[in-house]
C-alpha cells in the first residue's frame, strides 16, 4: 500500500525526520488560510498522487506570490497530470500540498528497501539526488551506494559514515551528525511500520546548513496492514485502478497489464504460466487474475464480471487446474456472472482436474458461446487468434 508525501511527511515527522512546513488543501477556497501558517513566499505547490516524477510532470510548483500560488493550486485540481509515471491519459489530482520553498544547498538520494538478494533490509544511498535515481543507477552505479542492516546487530553507527564518507566534500560536522541520525530513524521507521519502500529524493542541506527531506515516499507491506491499522486507514482507494479496488474487496489477486487478452486462472503458478503462454502464442495478457486455488461460485462470479467490465478486452482466456476448486463451481460462476453481462468477445476455455466433466456439460448445456482448447498451447492460440480477430473486426 502506497502513503501520500503528505502522510508519509506526518509520519517523519513524528519520527523526528525534519521536513518543510506544509497543509494539505483539497480546494482553492482554503489556499489563503493555509498560507497563513506557512512561511513564504516563496512556497512550493505540490500535487498528491502516488506517481512519482511530479516536477518533470508540472505537478511541483515553485510559486513566488499568493496569485501564483492561487493560480498553480486551481491548475492542479482541475487538470489530469501527466508525469513519466503515469500513463499518457494521467491522474485527477484531489488534493495539494503547500509547502515552504526550503533554499536547497546540496541535494542527496536517501532510500530503503528489501534487497531481495541479500535478504535483508537495505539502505541506499547516493550524493547524486534530486534527479531520477533509476537513470543515475544506470548510468553511473558507481555513485550508488548501500548498506544491509543486519539482523544481529540492527542499524550500526558506522554503517552511516561509510554512506556519509562518501560525500565531497564533506559537510559540516553538525551536518554529518544529522545525516547519521536521519539515518539511524529512517531505518527504525521501514522497521517500525514494516515498510517495503522508503524514499527520500530529495533529501537536501538547506542554506542554512539543516538537513531535510523535501519529497518522501513509503510504501507498506500489505501482508502486514494487519497489524497497522492506522497505517491501513491512511489508503487512499482513488489512486487505484477501479477494477483493482473491485478486485480487492472481492479477495481476488488482480493486476491491470497492458495488453487485450483477458485471463482468469486458478492459482499464481498457473496464471504466471498462463501469462507466458499467451505472450509466447504472440498476444499480450490484459490482466493477471489469480481467483485462487479455493475460489467460490461467487469469487468466480466477480472475477469473470471485472474482465467483463475492462473495455480492452478483446478476448477471454478461462484457465483452470480443478483441484480445491472444482470445475463444476467454475462454471456455475461463469454462467452467473454472463446472465448479468452479455459477453461482446469469444471465449476459450481450458478445464482440467476435479469434476471437469460435470463443469464442461454445464458449460455445453448453456447458451453460453465458446471455443474448448484441448490444452494450454491450443488455449493460448485460441485465444490469441480470437483476439486478433476481433481487433480486426
Ligand atoms: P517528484 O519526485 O515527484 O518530482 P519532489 O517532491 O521530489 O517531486 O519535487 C521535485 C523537486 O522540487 C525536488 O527535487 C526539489 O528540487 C524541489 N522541491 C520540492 N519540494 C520543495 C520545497 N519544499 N522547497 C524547495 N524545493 C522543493
Ligand atoms: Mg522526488
Amino acid at each position: 500500500m502506497k502513503l501520500h508525501e503528505y502522510q508519509a511527511k506526518e509520519l517523519f515527522a513524528k519520527a523526528g525526520i525534519a521536513v518543510p512546513k506544509g497543509r494539505l488543501i483539497t480546494s482553492a477556497g482554503e489556499l489563503n488560510t493555509a498560507l497563513q501558517d506557512i512561511p513564504g513566499p516563496p512556497w512550493v505547490v505540490k500535487a498528491q498522487v502516488h506517481a512519482g516524477g511530479r516536477g518533470k510532470g508540472g505537478g511541483v510548483k515553485l510559486v513566488h506570490s499568493r496569485e501564483e500560488a492561487a493560480e498553480a493550486v486551481e491548475h492542479l485540481l482541475t487538470n489530469r497530470l501527466v508525469t513519466p509515471q503515469t500513463t499518457a491519459e494521467g491522474v485527477a489530482v484531489h488534493q495539494v500540498l503547500i509547502e515552504e520553498g526550503v533554499d536547497i544547498d546540496k541535494e542527496f538520494y536517501l532510500g530503503m528497501t528489501v534487497d531481495r538478494a541479500v535478504a535483508r533490509p537495505t539502505m541506499i544511498f547516493s550524493p547524486s539526488g534530486g534527479m531520477e535515481i533509476e537513470e543515475v543507477a544506470q548510468q553511473s552505479p558507481e555513485l550508488i551506494f548501500k548498506e544491509p542492516v543486519s539482523p544481529a546487530t540492527g542499524w550500526m553507527p558506522y554503517q552511516s559514515r561509510n554512506l556519509i564518507y562518501r560525500l565531497s566534500p564533506l559537510p559540516s560536522p553538525e551536518t554529518i551528525k544529522e545525516l547519521a541520525t536521519t539515518m539511524k530513524k529512517l531505518v527504525d521507521l521501514f522497521m517500525q511500520n514494516d515498510c517495503s519502500l522508503l524514499e527520500i529524493n530529495p533529501l537536501v542541506i538547506t542554506k542554512q546548513g539543516a538537513v531535510m527531506a523535501l519529497d518522501a515516499k513509503m510504501s507498506i507491506d500489505d501482508n502486514a496492514l494487519y497489524r497497522h491499522k492506522d497505517l491501513a486507514a491512511l489508503d487512499d482507494s482513488r489512486e487505484k485502478d477501479p477494477l483493482e479496488v473491485m478486485a480487492e474487496k472481492a479477495n481476488l489477486n488482480y493486476i491491470r497489464l497492458n495488453g487485450n487478452i483477458g485471463a482468469m486462472v486458478n492459482g499464481a503458478g498457473l496464471a504466471m504460466a498462463t501469462m507466458d503462454v499467451i505472450k509466447l502464442a504472440g498476444a499480450e495478457p490484459a490482466n493477471f487474475l489469480d481467483v485462487g486455488g479455493g475460489a467460490s461460485e461467487e469469487m468466480i462470479t466477480k472475477g469473470f464480471e471485472i474482465i467483463l467490465k475492462d473495455e480492452r478486452v478483446k478476448a477471454i482466456l478461462i484457465n483452470i487446474f480443478g483441484g480445491i476448486l472444482r470445475c463444476d463451481v467454475l462454471a456455475r460462476g461463469v454462467l452467473a456472472a454472463a446472465k448479468k453481462t452479455e459477453i461482446p468477445v469469444p471465449l476459450i476455455v481450458r478445464l482440467e482436474g476435479t469434476n471437469v466433466e460435470e463443469g464442461r456439460k454445464i458449460l455445453e448445456d448453456s447458451d453460453l458461446d465458446f471455443l474448448v482448447a484441448k490444452d494450454m498451447a491450443e488455449a493460448a492460440q485460441l485465444v490469441a487468434r480470437e483476439a486478433k480477430r476481433s481487433v480486426l473486426s
